[in-house]
């Protein structure tokens, strides 16, 4: 399953995809897609079909926990996302 249409982030220049939500918004994520536990944890993923929960990633306690693949949104990884914020 690959993202079809990526770009460079305009504050850290990370090499960002993005995926339009269920609720018809644009999200720019990470391209590579990761596993989360989507316990209503700290981090916003969005699914490929555009889904979007909240989840955090999983650790060594969390053997035999469902996990789901998603991506995660940029702007919880990103280092310049405070720049962002005060727009
Ligand atoms: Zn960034």
């Amino acid at each position: 399953m690959s993202l079809n249409r990526t770009a460079k982030c305009r504050g850290c220049g990370a090499e960002i995809a993005f995926i339009k939500t269920v609720k018809g918004k644009t999200m720019p994520v990470n391209p590579e897609s990761v596993y989360f536990i989507p316990a209503g944890g700290p981090n916003t993923y969005v699914m490929i079909d555009g889904t979007v929960q909240r989840g955090r990633e999983p650790d060594w306690a969390d053997q035999g926990t469902p996990t789901q693949i998603g991506y995660i949104s940029h702007f919880a990884t990103c280092p310049e996302r405070d720049r962002f914020r005060k727009r």
